[in-house]
């Protein structure tokens, strides 16, 4: 039987666990489709880490997919740099694919360019003006605009293009934030009485709430009525194109598209099939490792935090999915979002009763990559990366992290990781034994985490001074 891999690529954040939401949303609702054998989640600033996420996938067959709404410095120099494909600049719209490993990998364009995100501008209109007419609505497509990368206007302007061929509205306008035509030109453009305003941007955030508003004289509200020398005109304020649900089938047509007529038949990856039967062994057996415990209970699991070990059931809250576990553990006690889940501040409170699979699923949102990692390190086979390759690697803001100092890396580190469970190899420590010799705490870290990196950073720029950032 033939087997897919789906992996969405997201943005996430150090400090808020809001970012990845949205990509959590899309890969629960492809997953219910079930054309793929799974879906599965990578992030620059959360885990699994871009590094990290291919070896997390169960299949040789992998899609790539960038959830960003344009092409720019992370589609086309961050994510291919970080997952290893051997491949910068612009993607050329059939993908770029690699074998890498033994997995067939194809990387996308992101999904805000593909040309059905004239549909989910369309939805998104007629949720906010459901009875628009061509004879009286005139359609704004408003874009961020950027100097630094024309392609995200040029979006704009061929979904603008498509949707007034389509004649449905009497006239259709790009627009943007931050570069001629300004959105707060609209006036002088826009002459229909009815205006239905589409933002594409990717989520909903300050621009959508604020600053979009403001430039048009709106109220914030979703429906306006404006003065203007054309006289009263009514402005309807779309949600924003990239939270619509309509997204999953750009996704999926996507995907779909890039493996074309490719002839990959997809099978197990048999180095993540050992090491998940390696875990499932120990788990049968009873396993602590990390922070969690897990247990065999009649034919199903029970999964906890290890300091709650003998706690009666009915004194935790009972979890019954993996987004359950999910959810509950990304924030510690404190309410503080956790972007590195090997920190040494898992939540208690809580026990999950589930099957295999849905237990498998569970430990990779408690622990993402940390199986595979550690397997690897126990069958000494992970390679560690030093500290002075991922300096030189970063590009951008994070380039400055090179000038660090040795002195200034290990005070770093040992605030950082003094916190976490991971053994540091890349600074050259060793880790004999691991969680599956017997040892919970022992787990690998083979390269520094774009936390510790974001961390250097801030004490290159001396503004990491006393306390957590
Ligand atoms: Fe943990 Fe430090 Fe490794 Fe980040 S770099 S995963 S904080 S040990």
């Amino acid at each position: 039987r033939l087997m897919r891999s789906l992996v969405l690529i997201g943005h996430g954040s150090h400090l808020n666990g809001e970012s990845a939401a949205a990509v959590y949303r899309y890969a629960e609702m492809i997953r219910a489709r079930g054309l793929y054998d799974e879906v599965v989640e990578g992030y620059w600033k959360e885990e699994p880490s871009l590094r990290q996420v291919l070896k997390t996938t169960a299949s040789t067959d992998v899609t790539v997919i960038p959830m960003f709404i344009s092409e720019g410095y992370f589609t086309e120099t961050v994510i291919p740099r970080e997952m290893g494909l051997g491949h910068q600049g612009p993607v050329p719209p059939e993908g770029v694919a690699r074998v890498l490993g033994g997995r067939t990998v194809r990387y996308t364009l992101p999904y805000g360019v593909h040309p059905s995100m004239s549909d989910v501008i369309l939805a998104r209109a007629h949720e906010a003006l459901p009875d628009s007419s061509p004879e009286d609505t005139a359609l704004i497509v408003l874009g961020h605009g950027t100097t630094r990368n024309e392609n995200s206007n040029k979006i704009v302007y061929q979904n603008a293009e498509v949707l007034r061929q389509s004649g449905q509205f009497a006239s259709v306008h790009a627009l943007f934030l931050d570069e001629d035509p300004k959105v707060g030109t609209w006036p002088e453009m826009v002459k229909a009485p009815r205006v239905v305003v589409v933002p594409f941007f990717a989520s909903e955030g300050w621009h959508t709430l604020e600053t979009i508003p403001e430039d048009m004289g709106l109220e914030g509200a979703v429906t306006t009525f404006v003065d203007n020398p054309n006289g009263q005109q009514t402005v309807y304020y779309a949600k924003p194109v990239g939270t619509h649900s309509a997204v999953a089938d750009v996704i999926l047509h996507l995907a779909e598209e890039a493996a074309g007529s490719s002839t990959s038949d997809g099978d197990t990856e048999r180095v993540h099939d050992a090491a998940w039967n390696a875990f499932m062994d120990r788990a049968r057996q009873g396993l602590r490792f990390g922070e969690v415990l897990v247990q065999p209970e009649s034919g199903m699991f029970e999964l906890r935090h290890a300091l709650d070990e003998g706690k009666p059931g009915h004194e935790l809250q009972t979890l019954v999915t993996p987004e359950g576990v999910r959810d509950f553990t990304r924030r510690d006690e404190g309410g503080h979002h956790r972007p590195v889940h090997t920190l040494r501040n898992m939540p208690r409170g809580w026990r999950a009763v589930m099957g295999q699979a849905d237990l498998v699923r569970a430990v990779q949102y408690l622990y993402p990559a940390v199986i595979e990692e550690t397997y690897a390190q126990s069958c000494h086979t992970l390679r560690p990366t030093p500290w002075a390759t991922t300096a030189r690697r970063q590009t951008g803001i994070y380039a400055k992290v090179q000038k660090a100092t040795p002195e200034q890396l290990e005070e770093v580190a040992a605030d950082v990781c003094g916190g976490c469970l991971r053994t540091r190899l890349w600074a050259g420590e060793k880790l004999p034994q691991t969680f599956f010799d017997g040892v919970p705490g022992a787990i690998p870290c083979a390269e520094a985490c774009t936390f510790l990196v974001a961390e250097v950073r801030e004490e290159v720029a001396g503004k990491r001074g006393g306390g957590a950032s």
